[in-house]
């Protein structure tokens, strides 16, 4: 997949841009502050449905304007396509391919993008709950359909979770309706750990070869899913009656508590370097390692499962790298699109396209 062009207008600080893009290596390359990452996050809006800076679309409007339009068009197996959305007023309005696109969900799997950003360096350090994010985009990605199951699954947790909240205040509570939201929740449950399981098992294989490149063989990565259910099950039916168990055995400590204390919600995905724990033991090296491992492991599953490449968006990240790694990465890109940004132009980067950066204008 390649994206080819980009247009943006009131766009944080892009008043207007219409850039395109080439085949192999693209560097955005700019000073601080001139709207490289801005351009990479509005790009990558199209992959994941929302930005990943801001929860909000007001804030990624450009001060002093009414809202912002964003544009791509990008070739994949299946042709030229194009991307629209538009942020004015309260309204969004989404379009692929020109026509009119209802929900964010449907656009989600048609644009695949990997982003690595510096950010992503606490992918090992941080709470679970950064990994439980990187899952559910990249995960999302692979399987659109994933998005609207952890949705409803997020809808009868919060419903099991108000009434356990209410019990736990000592309100009248019926015990019916909550064995119902334990029920439905265990169903949309076993869905998600079904796909969790199967995509950290992939992104393992590849995670594992590239970590083994990169330190020369010294440094075996495994990637293990820390869920509730602690047997292996291989079918969904069977994870559905094992989520069940757990979510009706512990109600009565929950109701005292107050909250959903298991579910996908609390999984993780603990990373081991030679069978040690990295949030514990990594070094700063092996954590940039393994987070590229990862992030380039990412791409290769995307690619297993569509068939091809999705484009990679690294937003500074060669500046986080040092010269091994850096060479690492940049061996690996014969046959991807890059995007990459950078306050230098590093001799190690053999672009294709150069685009100058300078306060919103791409030259
Ligand atoms: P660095 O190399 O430091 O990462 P950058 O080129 O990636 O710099 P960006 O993060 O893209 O910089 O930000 C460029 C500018 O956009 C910043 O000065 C920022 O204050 C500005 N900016 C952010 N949000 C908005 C907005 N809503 N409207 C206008 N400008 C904004
Ligand atoms: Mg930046």
């Amino acid at each position: 997949m390649i994206i080819k062009r980009f247009k943006a207008e009131g766009f944080r600080n892009i008043e207007g841009c219409d850039i395109t893009f080439e085949g192999g290596t693209n560097l955005l390359l700019g000073n601080n502050a001139q709207g490289k990452t801005n351009a990479v996050e509005a790009i990558y809006i199209f992959a994941r449905g929302k930005s990943f800076r801001s929860c909000e679309d007001k804030e990624l409007v450009g001060f002093g304007k009414d809202g912002f339009r964003i544009y791509i068009e990008y070739e994949d197996k299946s042709g030229e396509n194009s991307l629209e959305y538009a942020f004015f007023g309260r309204e969004r309005r989404r379009k692929k391919n020109g026509y009119q696109i209802k929900s964010v969900k449907e656009m989600i799997g048609s644009f695949r993008a990997v982003l690595f950003y510096p950010d992503h360096l606490g992918l090992v350090k941080d709470s679970p709950e950064e990994r439980r994010a990187f899952l559910n985009i990249a995960i999302g990605q692979c399987y659109p359909v994933y998005i609207n199951r952890y949705s409803d699954y997020k809808n009868a947790l919060e419903n099991r979770s108000c009434l356990l909240k209410n019990a736990s205040k000592g309100l009248y509570v019926n015990r019916e309706e909550l064995l119902s939201w334990s029920y439905s929740l265990s169903e949309y449950a076993s869905y998600i750990y079904m796909e969790r399981k199967e995509y950290i098992k992939k992104l393992e294989k590849y995670a594992k070869e590239i970590m083994k490149d990169i330190s020369d063989g010294n440094e075996e990565l495994s990637l293990i899913y820390k869920s509730d259910i602690k047997e292996d099950v291989d079918k969904r039916e069977d994870a559905a009656r094992e989520y069940k168990r757990i979510f009706t055995e512990e109600i009565d400590r929950e109701m005292i508590v107050g909250s959903s204390l298991f579910g996908p919600h609390r999984d993780d995905m603990d990373i081991l370097i030679n069978g040690r724990s990295a949030r514990h033991f990594a070094s700063q090296g092996q954590q940039r390692s393994t987070v590229l491992s990862i992030k380039l492991a990412e791409g290769e599953v995307n690619r297993e499962i569509y068939g091809e490449y999705p484009v990679f968006l690294f937003d500074d990240v060669l500046s986080e790298l040092d010269s091994k790694r850096k060479k690492y990465l940049l061996s690996g890109i014969k046959d991807k699109q890059i995007i990459m940004s950078g306050c230098e132009n590093d001799s190690d980067i053999k672009a294709d396209k150069i685009i100058e950066v300078n306060m919103g204008v791409f030259k």
